[in-house]
């Protein structure tokens, strides 16, 4: 099947499974996902190994983390925790002035650098490191979001947000979790579970031990 059907029919599951956001599904048409994951189930709703123990996020759950980050401005700074294979990365990148994406594992930190220059996305910045540090030179962000499994979510990231900003999460133990949404008010953090998620753990000093 060529990549443009089978990526209508994936938003064709997605509009089915809830998701409303149309800047959604614009983002999809324009990341095919067959270059960011070698397999014939690129597009299929279903997370996939992309090595080091890693996946490529459910498109379902990327479609539904980026819809609850609420991106209704243009001129966004978003910190992204767990760029894996770099997909949520390029979705982020359709919606914001620039994304701030950390990759503990070195390789696929550099795969999805490469992948993404040679895509010509240049509102990216990249780091190798421990994500749950968040990156406190960059912050305030707009949006924080996190694609790996946290036993809490982590103050250094909350402090990093910005007042009116608003930090999606998956927290909980190593097998299910909370996807947690937060947003940041002048007063404090206001909090709301989205739905049950199952996600690799967020590995790090604020996060679970290796
Ligand atoms: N959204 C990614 C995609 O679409 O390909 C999938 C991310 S995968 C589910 C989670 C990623 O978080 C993994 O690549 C993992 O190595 C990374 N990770 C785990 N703990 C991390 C940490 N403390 N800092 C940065 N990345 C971390």
């Amino acid at each position: 099947m060529q990549p443009h059907i089978a990526s209508e029919r994936l938003i064709t599951t997605l509009r089915n499974k809830g998701i409303t956001d149309e800047r959604v599904f614009e983002a999809f048409r324009k990341v095919p996902r067959h270059l960011f994951v070698n397999s014939p189930m690129a597009y299929e709703d279903t997370a996939l190994p992309i090595g080091q123990g890693q996946t490529i996020s459910q498109p379902y759950i990327v479609a539904l983390m980026t819809e609850l980050l609420n991106l209704n401005e243009k001129d966004l700074k978003i910190l992204e925790i767990g760029t894996g294979s770099g997909f949520q990365t390029a979705i982020l990148a359709q919606f914001s002035r620039r994304v701030y994406t950390i990759e503990r594992h070195r390789e696929l930190g550099e795969q999805s650098r490469l992948r993404l220059r040679g895509m010509g996305y240049e509102n990216v910045i990249f780091k190798v490191g421990d994500g749950t540090c968040g990156w406190p030179q960059w912050s305030p962000f707009d949006r924080i979001i996190v694609t790996a499994g946290a036993p809490v979510t982590p103050d250094t990231l909350a402090e990093q947000l910005a007042v009116g900003g608003t930090m999606v999460i998956p927290a909980g133990d190593r097998t299910v979790q909370d996807l947690t949404v937060y947003k940041k008010t002048e007063t404090g953090l206001e909090s709301r579970t989205a739905c049950k998620v199952v996600f690799v753990p967020l590995i790090g000093q604020h996060g679970w031990n290796d």
